[in-house]
């Protein structure tokens, strides 16, 4: 899940000062549970709005109201960044899952999505009606990566990344030869609920790490804020009698505070962090074996800290990387920039790409 700053109208929605003109333009529409964040693309590749631009979503409300939200706003949008809407010809989509890969929310709801009408409702296709423009669609884990990928590749590349983000829980996604991996049933980059091998991680004896899909030792049970709190925090407490965060009312607050005194140098929680660091290096390792990636992308909220502190994060995963052949050892890993706008530039790449490719075809 991606972590998001609220920001007021007014204040985000500024053109760039690197605006320029463009006769084709693509839109990116991040709709989550409470609020939709909406950019621009031109095809220089150049984002025409810097930070958030937010309209409420009304997601409760079910799908009709929803969609005559995300319409209203992107007209707002428009008008604030100072693009003419009749130029935008692809609407890149982007929504919590689960979804399928052609945007049809799961018959059980997405994450945030309460509302009963929304069960199985095809987003994609609804919001193209809306519109009257093609709308390309992305879950938000798979938005995200594809724009840490942008970041470090461009929108026309043949390159492969992983990214992860850590959140709340442990997003991301993985991108071959410039495509976002989809899958069969929109579960593909699902990086969270792949096993690792946990006992080799030093200082976790008699951990039993457990996450909500109910897998044990996956990466999402060691690696995101739920696991601080189900799991990191629970078992470091007994290590660290009389430690602050063993006052604190109850868990889900403590949880919270860990990153900001880890950052500190409080030596508990640089512990949680380590754990974390090198059950992402055996995921990585994963990765690099299975795809032989460009780079590998770590973001979220998670690493929305000081440099120092980045910096010893990204050296953590890599010392928790088993022994890399030669030729890979150098593999890149990157930082995610801009957490918040993370979602809607990805969609926006990704009706960027499917412009480039419909003129192909
Ligand atoms: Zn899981």
């Amino acid at each position: 899940m991606l972590v998001r700053l609220l920001l007021v109208w007014g204040s985000g929605c500024e053109a760039s000062q690197r605006r320029v003109k463009a006769v084709q333009l693509v839109a990116g529409v991040d709709l989550g549970g409470t609020a939709i964040n909406y950019t621009f693309l031109n095809e220089q590749e150049e984002f025409l709005i810097e930070g958030m631009c937010e309209h409420p979503s009304r997601s409760k409300e079910g799908p009709e109201v929803c969609l005559q939200q995300i319409g209203d706003g992107l007209k707002i949008a428009a008008q604030q960044a100072g693009v003419q809407l009749s130029d935008v010809t692809v609407v890149g989509l982007d929504t919590p899952g689960p979804s399928s890969a052609a945007g049809v929310l799961s018959a059980k709801g997405s994450t945030n999505f309460v509302h009963p009408n929304w069960a199985g409702f095809d987003i994609r296709e609804g919001l193209e009606r809306r519109v009257g423009k093609s709308v390309t669609y992305l879950n938000d884990g798979n938005a995200g990566a594809l724009w840490g990928h942008f970041r470090f590749f461009g929108a026309n590349n043949r390159a492969t990344s992983i990214s992860a983000v850590i959140g709340t829980g442990l997003g991301g996604g993985v991108i071959v030869e410039g495509n976002v991996v989809k899958g069969r049933k929109g579960f593909g980059g699902e990086l969270g609920h792949v096993l690792l091998p946990f006992h080799g991680i030093a200082g976790i004896d008699g951990l039993a790490p457990e996450c909500n899909c109910g897998r044990k030792g996956d990466l999402e049970s060691l690696c995101s804020l739920t696991a601080i709190e189900n799991s990191l925090l629970p078992f470091f407490l007994t290590k660290y009698a009389g430690h602050e965060l063993g006052k604190v009312r109850n868990l889900h607050e403590a949880a919270k505070l860990v990153r900001g005194l880890a950052e500190n140098g409080d030596p508990m929680c640089r512990e949680i962090f380590r754990v974390q660091a090198h059950a992402l290096g055996l995921f990585f390792d994963k990765m690099v074996n299975t795809f032989d990636p460009d780079a590998l992308i770590v973001g979220g909220g998670a690493l929305e800290a000081g440099e120092e502190f980045q910096r010893w994060f990204l050296d953590q995963i890599r010392a928790g990387m088993p022994e890399q052949r030669e030729e890979q050892a150098d593999i890149p890993l990157y930082l995610m920039p801009n957490g918040d706008t993370a979602g809607a530039r990805g969609a926006a790449i990704e009706a960027l790409r499917f412009l480039g490719e419909s003129r192909l075809g």
